[in-house]
């Protein structure tokens, strides 16, 4: 008997936490893909909630089974269920559980319950059997997810970084030109140029811009960072991306399967054949692995929240901890958030790193991918401070974004190589109102910036050629994608194409 009650005490652990370790599970290869570090620390936390909240729960029912209260735990179980199905259900649709809504339908379900026992008073008896078995059958289920967190606690990543290797081969770089390529993630043309938001002020786009080739109608690759990158990469359309247990990334074009991410195909070979050197500082994707063979010099991070309220590298105890935060963040949505800390904190990182590799004479070749704008807002433009509660809006991360800018281009300005310096400044995709309203993150001012969440599909781009002084406007249309070939055109020494 007390055996079953563990078994249906385990049911219930496995049910209140399916939010939690399902995302991770399900799509264990995007989780692997986007961790810098092991992921160890979060599956023992999760299979410790998952023991505590199973012996909690069956030496709960053991003390109450002979007692008045066992007979209204009985009642409630079906409520429970839809609780819990309607979160999971919530769970694939947006990133807020809703607390106060699931209760909702969990109270009509519990109105049900009483309606049906008082109509057909027969049907309680099987209703508990049925719920009561069900909950054992769970409980066999938790034993296979504790199986799957075992074997992800013991997956071991590559390291996110490969060590300078160009300074040791750097030969004169004076004589050659240099390319930075400087990818700002979810940079919308719209709102820095075409529709600014009064009384926002970006300086350095707008000097940067006058010495640049602005493109005013580009069409995105993708709308997803995931997708969008790689498609950047090789110049064609990315459908989707695997990550093989080894660590080796994977991609597909549309109706293709998934095959081996050719990196030769990429501007890092183009400038390697060149016979030039290579750097990256990224966010997000696994650069060190994705470009292995063609990167002297890559870093890459990401503050990887998964799914939601796990940080990565926070150690284990503090994993244990965080799955009790997440009804906690739910209900009281729209306030502290330490997802803002993190971003913050990966933002000051490869801010740092960007600028020390472009004060640098080596490599030849530059790429940057920032983690801004992307929403949430992180930074408030009006104290100069980073924010950890949710009010700051995109317009708030868009000055940080050109503050950003200013310090490298000022980085670059320094350095004796300005003169020979080609720049492509883009976003991988443009600012997603219909991903970002609607959650805790959205803010008045990003619906009044959006004129009531309208979506604008353009991306930034803009080129700077060496020595390039005056402004210039393109206005016909053109694909993201072909950032490719302008970086293959420049790193060939060659006058890119824009038409
Ligand atoms: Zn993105």
């Amino acid at each position: 008997m007390k055996v079953q009650r563990l078994f249906q005490g385990a049911g219930i652990a496995a049910l209140t936490l399916y939010p939690l370790y399902a995302p991770t599970l399900s799509n264990s290869s995007m989780a692997r893909m986007h961790s810098p570090l092991p992921l160890t620390d979060f599956a023992l936390a999760m299979i410790t909630n998952l023991a505590l909240v199973s012996l909690a729960v069956a030496l709960l029912w053991i003390c109450l089974e002979r007692t008045r209260a066992a007979k209204w735990i009985r009642f409630c179980l079906p409520a429970m269920y839809v609780f819990f199905g309607a979160e999971c259900f919530s769970l694939y649709r947006t990133d807020n559980a809703g607390v106060k809504r699931l209760l909702g339908i969990a109270g009509l379900a519990l109105c049900l319950t009483w309606v049906l026992y008082r109509v057909w008073p027969r049907t309680r008896r099987h209703v508990e059997f049925v719920c009561g078995k069900a909950l054992g059958g769970l409980g066999i289920f938790c034993l296979l997810v504790v199986a799957q967190l075992l074997h992800l606690a013991t997956w071991r990543p590559v390291p996110n970084f490969i060590e300078d290797r160009s300074l040791a081969s750097a030969i004169s770089p004076e004589m050659r030109s240099r390319v930075v390529w400087i990818l700002m993630d979810e940079l919308s043309y719209n709102q820095v140029f075409a529709q600014r938001a009064a009384g926002l002020d970006l300086p350095n786009f707008d000097k940067f811009r006058q010495s640049a080739t602005v493109f005013t109608n580009v069409t995105p690759a993708t709308d997803a960072t995931q997708t969008a990158l790689p498609s950047l990469l090789l110049g064609r359309l990315v459908d989707r991306v695997g990550y093989t247990w080894d660590n080796r990334y994977l991609f597909a074009t549309q109706g293709q399967s998934l095959q081996a991410f050719p990196a030769s195909e990429t501007p890092f070979a183009v400038a390697r054949n060149q016979g030039l050197t290579t750097g990256v500082v990224g966010w997000y994707n696994p650069y060190c692995s994705m470009l292995a063979p063609y990167a002297d010099d890559c870093y890459w991070t990401y503050q990887a929240n998964i799914p939601a309220v796990f940080v990565i590298g926070d150690g284990f105890w503090r994993n244990v901890g965080d799955a009790w935060l997440r009804y906690w963040i739910a209900v009281d949505h729209g306030q502290r958030d330490r997802a803002l800390v993190y971003q913050a904190k990966v933002y000051d990182d490869l801010t740092v790193r960007a600028k020390r590799i472009l004060a640098q004479d080596q490599p030849d070749f530059v790429f940057l991918h920032l983690p801004l704008p992307h929403p949430p807002g992180f930074y408030n433009r009006r104290t100069g401070q980073f924010e950890s509660v949710n009010r700051a809006s995109y317009l708030d991360n868009l000055a940080l974004a050109d503050k950003t800018l200013g310090e490298l281009l000022a980085t670059m300005h320094a350095s004796p190589r300005w003169a020979s310096t080609n720049i492509v400044l883009c976003g991988d995709h443009s600012w997603r109102t219909f991903v970002w309203r609607g959650t805790r993150h959205w803010t008045l001012e990003d619906e009044m910036a959006s004129r009531g969440g309208v979506f604008d599909p353009r991306p930034m781009l803009m080129v700077h050629q060496a020595g390039e002084t005056t402004p210039a406007t393109i206005d016909s249309s053109i694909p993201l994608i072909r950032v490719h070939d302008i970086l293959d055109s420049l790193l060939r020494g060659e006058q890119p194409d824009f038409q």
